[in-house]
């Protein structure tokens, strides 16, 4: 009788040691939760050791997050750091201008963290990052700078059959012309440097970072001519949801199973307008938009996406949408007020694994039923922050 039961204990322990070995490898992509204005994400290629890191959010999120970073970096035992910059504003580059700024990100007690190299991949005409770097680390590490207004920038740190590739979408805006006599140059969200994140081969994020609605519309030509996706797993709404950014030229000619706002709440700028919100909702249905946040970071992996917040559960509806109502059409506001979370388009594809919020349906439809109670409260909130919607950015600045 000595036999099944070493039997099944070999069977249990190698399949336990299986699910180590997948655990350990799984690539993942998580979008951080802010606690000020700004977008942040990274990425860590286990199996090639290289951590991608696409922008950071401004300083003080960097200061918090930073040990954490280094943590997973060396779990992982990283070599290789790529930098992705959108564009050189302070919520997207003060926390990488944090980051490069400190010689202590690069050592471990052993060494150079990244023996194998670090890259800038960025289009600012300024080269801030590879000249602070460079300010910062001597000649000890090599840092390559690559300009993501080439085709193909990313080839150089990943492949198509990688783990994690990521590849820039370029394309061109023209410098925008007000009248004959006055030219207007193009403003830097003309540039943005938008990416497509693809991990394991099978799940695909499109991040449009803040990119105009010029560029948005030459970047969905530019996707239908060089690839067949028609189909991506998430989209990175642009410029946190703004409601000058229109995003509908891209949401129109694809399909997207997940819409992610990177926004946190609280935020005095009015992102995510309402508008851009409905348009998510409309595409994929609530429970697929979803919201980055304070806390928790989105986490992506081939086999699905965890989040907190979404459209439909009632902690997202709150941040998330609440702040904004008064402000709405009101044909928006009777779209929202309409919304039913069992009427949701779930696509199997992409299994969706969320920290359940076992009351948000009947919340929700609790609010429904006494629409004036949420419009009372969304104007006490919007009371709160009275203090002006003004549009955030400014370029970064090297604080010496
Ligand atoms: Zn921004």
């Amino acid at each position: 009788m000595r036999r099944p039961f070493s039997m099944t204990r070999t069977i249990l322990v190698l399949t336990v040691a299986v699910f180590a070995i997948l655990t350990a490898t799984a690539q993942k992509c998580s979008y951080l939760g802010l606690k000020s204005a700004g977008q942040a994400a990274y990425c860590i290629d286990r199996k090639d050791r290289v951590a991608y890191i696409r922008d950071f959010g401004g300083s003080a999120d960097a200061r918090e997050q930073i040990p954490h970073l280094l943590e997973k970096w060396d779990e992982a035992h990283v070599n290789k750091l790529v930098i992705n910059c959108s564009h050189p504003h302070l919520d997207h580059m003060g926390g990488l201008i944090e980051l490069a700024s400190d010689r202590a990100n690069f050592y471990t007690p052993d060494g150079l963290r990244f023996g194998n190299g670090i890259y800038v991949i960025d289009r600012d005409p300024k080269n801030t990052l590879p000249a602070l770097l460079r300010r910062t680390l001597g000649s000890n590490e090599k840092v390559h700078h690559l300009p993501a207004g080439n085709r193909n920038a990313f080839s150089a740190v990943s492949a198509i059959d990688g783990d994690v590739f990521m590849m820039n979408i370029p394309y061109e805006v023209p410098s925008r012309t007000d009248s004959p006599s006055k030219r207007v140059t193009s403003h830097v969200h003309d540039s943005a440097v938008v990416t497509l994140t693809v991990l394991s081969r099978k799940c695909t994020i499109l991040d449009l970072d803040d990119a105009s609605t010029e560029a948005i519309k030459r970047v969905a030509s530019e996707l239908r001519k060089r690839s067949n996706i028609r189909e991506f797993d998430a989209v990175i709404i642009s410029h946190h949801g703004s409601k000058n950014n229109d995003n509908g030229p891209l949401l129109d000619a694809f399909q997207f199973r997940k819409v992610v706002f990177a926004v946190n709440e609280d935020n005095r700028f009015g992102h995510p307008d309402t508008t851009v919100v409905v348009q998510a909702i409309k595409k994929v249905g609530a429970g697929n938009v979803l919201f980055t946040g304070s806390d928790d970071a989105i986490e992506f992996d081939p086999t699905g996406v965890k989040f907190v917040y979404s459209a439909t559960n009632a902690a997202g509806f709150r941040a998330f949408i609440l702040p904004n109502l008064l402000r709405a059409s009101s044909e928006d506001r009777e779209f929202l007020r309409e919304l039913d979370p069992t009427r949701d388009t779930q696509r199997p594809k992409f299994q969706i694994e969320s920290q359940p919020n076992k009351d948000t349906k009947s919340e929700l439809s609790t609010w429904a039923k006494t629409w004036e109670a949420v419009i009372e409260y969304a104007r006490k909130l919007q009371d709160d922050m009275r203090d002006s919607i003004k549009e955030e950015g400014g370029p970064a600045k090297v604080v010496k």
